[in-house]
């Protein structure tokens, strides 16, 4: 299997990377396959080889980079709206490289292409109140970086989260909310009686405990660690100003 940039190559990338041509492929290979259906995806794979040779390998901290760049230019109000033509629309549409992965929150007010700034095949989002890393959150993340080739996650929190705040409460949740404030409440528990930022602090301690549950719940993730092909990094957006910050750990 070939390798690009150290992840798994463009022949199993091709076949991984859209469900929809998956799909396709195998609805086909169920039944008679006519010449032309032939040169379809004959076609299609020779278009992604020819994305493939112009993708360009992004280090961990070079995506970072792209992305606080991105986020300086929103706040600053000078978006360029990158990767959103429709040439672009058509490129990704036979592969995608997303060079940054995030596990964000489900909030409405904090989209990730707008808030970094980015387009189509840029990144890939998993969202969840409480930017939480459940185990389909990891799943997914997993995909991104091992299969898609992802350098970075960004454990995207943000000021004021209603998952947090409901976290804080010693309430009982009805319906499956309960299974998301469940996962956020080891993080506060800690810090409940050590602050008097509690809102802050406990949306702080959610992001970190977040990002540290991805690589004690993941051998993949671990994996790519360990061999420098992966960061993951825990950043905070106020809903005030925009800004996103990054936070030491
Ligand atoms: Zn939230």
């Amino acid at each position: 299997m070939s390798r690009i940039n150290g992840f798994i190559g463009r022949r199993h990338l091709f076949n991984l990377a859209g469900m929809g041509s998956l799909g396709i492929v195998a609805s086909m290979a169920g039944c008679s396959v006519s010449g032309n259906a032939k040169n379809a995806i004959a076609s299609q794979a020779a278009l992604a080889d020819a994305v493939v040779t112009k993708r360009k390998p992004v280090s961990p901290d070079e995506a970072l980079k792209l992305l606080l760049q991105g986020n300086q230019r929103f706040v600053q109000q000078k978006r360029k709206y990158p990767d959103q033509s429709l040439e672009r629309i058509r490129l990704v549409a036979q592969a995608q490289y997303p060079f940054a992965a995030i596990l964000g929150c489900a909030d409405s007010r904090v989209p990730a292409e707008i808030v970094f700034d980015r387009g189509l095949g840029d990144l890939f989002v998993v969202r969840i109140a409480g930017n939480v890393a459940s185990e389909s959150a990891i799943g997914s993340l997993e995909y991104a970086t091992n299969v898609l080739g992802s350098q970075v996650i960004v454990v995207l929190g943000h000021k004021r989260c209603g998952a947090v705040a409901t976290a804080l409460q010693d309430q009982p949740i009805s319906g499956r909310m309960g299974l998301i404030v469940e996962n956020i409440k080891p993080a506060v528990e800690k810090i409940k009686s050590t602050t008097d930022n509690l809102q802050v602090d406990a949306v702080v301690a959610n992001i970190k405990y977040q990002a540290q549950r991805l690589q004690d719940n993941s051998t993949i993730l671990a994996k790519l660690i360990r061999q420098n092909k992966l960061k993951i990094v825990s950043a905070l957006y106020d809903l005030d100003t925009g800004a996103v910050s990054i936070i030491k750990t």
